[in-house]
């Protein structure tokens, strides 16, 4: 696969001290498809000396500021952030490329690793010598581009001129493909315009390094920012009540700014897609050929959604919506969104952000949006699998030797972890997964199974890329 063969350019740069290489590492996986990305803290100067977010984190990471020699790094929060927009007629066209300070020092790290989950892959080279610099994975399935229309990369500020390619997954295999190169010149990119937003530290983190999980309000109306702070609280308590990987390395900031609309039902508005004009832009994505679409939510202007989320650092986005239906969304390093008033608010915090770190569906019927390509072979979320060894089932490590494989769901919980029949929404009859439909979080459980309990620690262990 062409991602397989940029993740071997990049440990082959790392052999020369240039670009890390992230290992697949531990029990969730055996055969690379294991968890990435690396992260850390928020809030700073830009002039590279040490500062403090209003909660004390320091932003600065010596360590990382270097980057590639020859190649240089800004240290954070200094971001170039690359749009790259979509259409099912015209492919991929470079968006606006834009600064901006939503960056922390983990991301200035974990973009010098490889990520070896994700779908869509955004890469900076050094246009001189190939070499790769920077790189971020986003996205679950092939319908990511059709949902958000746009997809967007962020990576630490560069200093010199710079080549982006994109490898896209194909609709039909899902193989990793290039279908984009752009050249960035660092020296014309804009910085991100300052919005009036109001941003309040709500839980500084208790161990070191830190991961600004940031938190939105989306659709709340002017004089509703002490209902959004309690709902930002909430979900605080949610995430430390039910021990959520990592939940010591968080820091929760809210960012408040008030929309002009409401929410509102779910409703079809027609084409072009008009903007929704609140905050981030979010509404349900009527415009694409997902049955469920008033079940999620996706932005309709990504610029401006992205412009939004810069006004704060930011590691993990986690929007909240002043809702009380029954919702929820949330892709692979991209964003999670859930509905703060509504009754199943613990549950769908848990689920989504499960979707968010690379978990997928352990439900077997309804619809995903979190599609992969129709004839792809093995797919890279951490806890699902289309393979029948055991050997080559990446949760091997979890499965006692003498469970049988598939595992047949009168054997649980006997036997526990094995490879069970169900999940991916009942789209592909290959698909096996840790437990059996109904006992995890990630279908209508209310705990996480062991695999993506420890997939999730992976990813956040990588995130933290200490
Ligand atoms: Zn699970």
């Amino acid at each position: 696969m062409v991602y397989d063969s940029i993740k071997s350019i990049a440990c082959l740069v790392a052999a020369l001290g240039l670009l890390a290489c992230q290992e697949p590492h531990d029990a969730a996986s055996n055969d690379g498809n294991e968890a990435g990305g690396k992260a850390d803290e928020p809030q700073g100067g830009t002039d590279g000396s040490s500062t403090s977010s209003s909660s004390g984190v320091s932003t600065d990471d010596p360590s990382a500021s270097t980057g590639v020699v020859g190649f240089e790094l800004e240290p954070s929060p200094n971001v170039i952030r690359v749009q790259v927009s979509w259409s099912p007629d015209d492919g991929y066209a470079l968006g606006p490329v834009k600064r901006e300070l939503s960056g922390t020092a983990a991301l200035l790290r974990r973009a010098q690793q490889v990520d070896p989950l994700g779908s869509f892959v955004g890469v900076v080279s050094d246009p001189a010598t190939g070499e790769e610099i920077l790189q971020q994975t986003i996205g679950i399935g092939v319908s990511y581009r059709e949902l958000t229309k746009s997809l967007t990369f962020r990576f630490p500020a560069f200093t010199r001129t710079a080549t982006f390619t994109l490898f896209a997954p194909d609709p039909e295999t899902g193989e990793p493909t290039e279908v984009l190169t752009e050249t960035i010149e660092p020296d014309s990119v804009s910085m991100v315009l300052p919005q009036d937003v109001r941003v309040t530290t709500i839980r500084e983190a208790t161990a070191q390094p830190a991961l600004a999980v940031t938190v939105y309000a989306e659709g709340y109306l002017e004089g509703t920012e002490e209902y959004f702070l309690e709902s930002a609280q909430t979900l605080v308590d949610v995430l430390e009540n039910n021990e959520f990987p990592g939940i010591e390395h968080m820091e929760f900031t809210a960012v408040f700014a008030p929309s002009t609309q409401p929410l509102g039902s779910a409703t079809d508005l027609g084409f072009p897609v008009p903007v929704w004009d609140s905050f981030l832009t979010l509404y349900y994505p009527y415009w694409s050929s997902f049955s469920r679409w008033h079940h999620v939510m996706y932005p309709t202007d990504e610029e401006r959604f992205r412009d939004a989320l810069a006004q704060a650092p930011y590691d993990y986005p986690f929007i909240l919506t002043d809702s009380s239906r029954f919702w929820g969304a949330a892709n692979y390093n991209a964003y999670t969104v859930v509905p703060a008033g509504t009754s199943s608010f613990t549950g769908l915090v848990l689920h989504e952000f499960g979707h968010y770190f690379g978990l997928h569906e352990e439900y077997s019927s309804q619809d995903t949006e979190l599609l992969f390509a129709p004839s792809v072979s093995e797919p890279w979320s951490p806890n699902m699998t289309f393979q029948t060894d055991v050997t080559e089932i990446k949760w091997a490590s979890h499965i006692d030797g003498e469970v049988p494989i598939p595992t047949p769901s009168g054997q649980w919980p006997s036997v526990g972890i094995g490879a069970y029949a169900g999940g991916y929404a009942g789209e592909d009859s290959r698909s096996l997964i840790p437990v059996p439909d109904g006992q995890c979080m990630m279908s209508v459980g209310s705990d996480f199974c062991d695999v993506c309990s420890a997939a999730m620690h992976d990813k956040i262990e990588a995130d933290l890329a200490p």
